[in-house]
């Protein structure tokens, strides 16, 4: 079993129009409601790799209980600590070829519900079924910049690998209790570092950095240009095909989805890194986030090639 953990979930509203107008009365008959957040697609695509998953994070109000449900829908586990304040919601508006997102901060943590979330995850993990946990997303208002610390050392105590998805201000924190596996994409990289990447030499330097931090693996996104791997002690390149593309957001989660599932079945770098690739290419397939047509999977993996780097 694998526990997903999503700190700030929403609820996703995307309206879509043929016309918008700031200033009027704007109505709409298409729309959709979808459970979200980082953690949670990660939870989704984990389910249609055929992962059994738990998700925690925090949950409250009628938004909350939506997601609950939604989770319940697609065979997800949600075991969320219950806050008093209501989830957030996210919309997107859609209209003439344009994106319009108005992202509600949510709600503010407190400290007593902080510290529940540490004794659900001991919980989750007492059962010695979860071998792999994934963090993914920013950290709620309330909460220090290094609380994902905490987890980890939750985890890090009962030897669960820990792979963590998150903004550079969180993963400079985070980096100093190791982690198993950190994800930053190249822009997240590049505002860790303050720096402009511009070749794949400059890029290997800095992800060596992190090496110090004993991480086992150093995973950066490159998005159509694939990624760039360490693990252990070698580079790896991961080269993908190109592909029609739909809509790549939440690719990010869906390559976290991918070598989790693999980290739980104790496969090789090569395979976590190809795996994993392969469901960030499913996704950006797919129009919608945090999905993948597994019909297509065999097809990529195929496709998808893993160099060692000298
Ligand atoms: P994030 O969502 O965190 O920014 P990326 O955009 O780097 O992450 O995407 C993660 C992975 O998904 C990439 O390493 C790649 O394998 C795949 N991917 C992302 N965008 C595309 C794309 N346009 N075409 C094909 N694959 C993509």
């Amino acid at each position: 079993m694998i526990a997903t953990i999503t700190l700030n979930p929403s609820v996703d509203i995307c309206y879509y129009m043929d016309s918008f107008v700031i200033n009027d009365v704007n109505r709409c008959s298409n729309y959709i409601k979808t459970a979200g957040g980082k953690g949670i697609n990660v939870s989704k695509v984990l389910k249609s790799l055929g992962s059994e998953v738990i998700a925690t994070g925090f949950l409250g109000g009628s938004t909350g209980s939506f997601i609950e449900e939604e989770l319940l829908s697609m065979s997800i586990n949600p075991s969320f600590v219950k806050i008093n304040d209501a989830t957030r919601n996210c919309i997107a508006v859609i209209s003439e070829g344009k994106q319009t997102e108005i992202l509600e901060t949510g709600p503010q943590i407190l400290s007593k519900d902080s510290k529940s979330l540490m004794r659900a995850l001991e919980n989750i993990l007492e059962s010695g079924k979860v071998k792999v946990v994934a963090a993914s997303g920013s950290i709620p208002e309330g909460l220090g910049k290094d609380y994902y610390n905490e987890l980890i050392k939750i985890a890090k105590k009962k030897n669960v690998k820990f792979v963590m998805d998150t903004s550079a201000d969180y993963l400079k924190e985070s980096i100093k209790v190791s982690p198993f596996l950190i994800k930053p994409n190249i822009n997240e990289l590049e505002n860790f570092f303050d720096i402009k990447i511009k070749s794949e030499q400059e890029l290997k330097k800095t992800m060596q950095y992190f090496k110090e931090y004993d991480i086992d693996m150093i995973v950066v996104s490159i998005g159509s240009e694939g990624s760039i791997a360490l693990c252990g002690d070698n580079f790896y390149r991961i080269n993908i095909p190109r592909v029609s593309v739909k809509s790549p957001v939440g690719s990010g989660d869906a390559l976290v989805a991918g070598m989790v599932r693999e980290i739980d079945k104790d496969s090789s770098y090569e395979e976590i890194l190809r795996v994993g690739n392969t469901c960030g290419i499913l996704n950006a397939m797919n129009e919608k986030t945090g999905s993948i047509d597994m019909r297509m999977f065999d097809e990529i993996y195929g496709k998808v090639k893993i160099e060692m780097l000298k």
